[in-house]
């Protein structure tokens, strides 16, 4: 008998912003598809997701990856919750997007995300001094140095453990705020990059543990002249990567400028702290969009406008998101008819 150890993850139930909440199952043999593993469940009453009596919630396995941190044949294996008689959770909102991306499945969407996140020693960003305040923002996005970046050990560990869950991983950069990084995965499907996503979260949170420090998706961590956090979303679908996309992108821009706010509403909570037209964002009460404008809500990259076909992208997502809304929020505007 070859005994493995499943780490079941789940998102939980908590307003506004939900968290992530995982436990370990040990299985009798190593498990390679998702179909072979079985349903688990969980007290709902201890994560906001049901009420003391009658508090079963279940657990399906949606996607497993090698579990990087247990090496071996240990797996980690992301789940949406179901309600005891089977119905879906109203905290499960990739139930949601399963039916949006089968609903859109012909333009062949793809998404690539940005995630910032802060790192935090305690109460204060990583590599804050005590008291006040480090030198003002300037040389510390993509710095290099003792003095610039903060907490570049954890960040390496992270990208190596994602890397080896076999995440599609593609880059990290320190950003403008000191002790405050991104990493990015993509470009892939709707569900594909939001489990993804999800699972780089839960990687990040359990990888920077090992090291005492804490990661916060918080959009705006410190207050005043310091940049906030965000997960800028960017899209394409077939249409837009073919020759002449630029007409498909500029038409997915009026459309998006019809539902701005329909989509702040599912861009993340306390996200108005960071979307204040300072700090290389847009008004939240504002639309724009623009080639190269890192002052607009949606920017046309310039190798976009260059080739006439690309993508583009949504710079108003906080970092505390839920991707499986925003992606479905963003295939219901773009994909629509309307
Ligand atoms: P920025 O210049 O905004 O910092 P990044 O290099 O951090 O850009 O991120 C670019 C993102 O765009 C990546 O997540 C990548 O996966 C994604 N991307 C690249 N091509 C496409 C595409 N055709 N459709 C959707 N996303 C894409
Ligand atoms: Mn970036
Ligand atoms: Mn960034
Ligand atoms: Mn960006």
């Amino acid at each position: 008998m070859h005994t493995i150890m499943a780490e079941y993850i789940w998102i939980d139930g908590q307003k506004p912003t939900a968290k992530l909440r995982s436990k370990t199952k040990v299985l009798d043999q190593p498990v390679h598809h998702v179909s072979d593993l079985p349903e688990w469940g969980f007290d709902g009453s201890s994560t906001m997701q049901a009420h003391g009596h009658d508090s079963d919630c279940r657990l399906k396995p949606v996607c497993i990856v090698k579990d990087p941190v247990r090496g071996g044949d240990n797996i980690l294996v992301l789940c949406e919750v179901f309600n005891a008689d089977g119905s879906v959770h109203e905290s499960n909102s990739r139930a949601h997007l399963r039916e949006i991306s089968e609903l859109y499945k012909e333009h062949e969407s793809w998404f690539g995300i940005e995630q910032e996140y802060t790192l935090f020693d305690g109460i204060k960003p990583l590599g804050w001094p005590d008291n006040g305040f480090p030198a003002p923002q300037g040389g510390y996005y993509c710095g290099v140095g003792a003095d610039e970046v903060f907490g570049r050990d954890v960040v390496e560990a992270h990208m190596e453990a994602c890397l080896k869950a076999g995440l599609l991983f593609c880059g990290i950069n320190a950003e403008v705020m000191p002790g405050q990084w991104e990493f990015q995965i993509g470009p892939l499907g709707p569900l594909e990059v939001s489990d993804q996503i999800w699972l780089g979260r839960w990687l990040l949170y359990r990888v920077a543990e090992d090291f005492g420090v804490s990661a916060t998706l918080n959009p705006k961590p410190v207050k005043g002249d310091w940049n906030g956090a965000g997960a800028h979303t960017n899209f394409s679908t077939k249409a837009m990567r073919a020759d002449g996309g630029i007409d498909v992108i500029t038409q997915a821009c009026e459309k998006l400028s019809k539902r701005h706010e329909e989509h702040i509403a599912v861009y993340g909570a306390e996200n108005e702290r960071r979307l204040t037209g300072l700090h290389e964002t847009c008004s939240i009460h504002e639309f724009k969009y623009g080639v190269s404008d890192r002052g607009a809500s949606i920017r046309i990259p310039m190798a976009t406008a260059k080739d006439g076909k690309g993508y583009l992208e949504d710079r108003r997502p906080a970092a505390n998101m839920d991707p499986y809304q925003v992606c479905a929020m963003m295939m219901k505007t773009v994909c629509g008819n309307w």
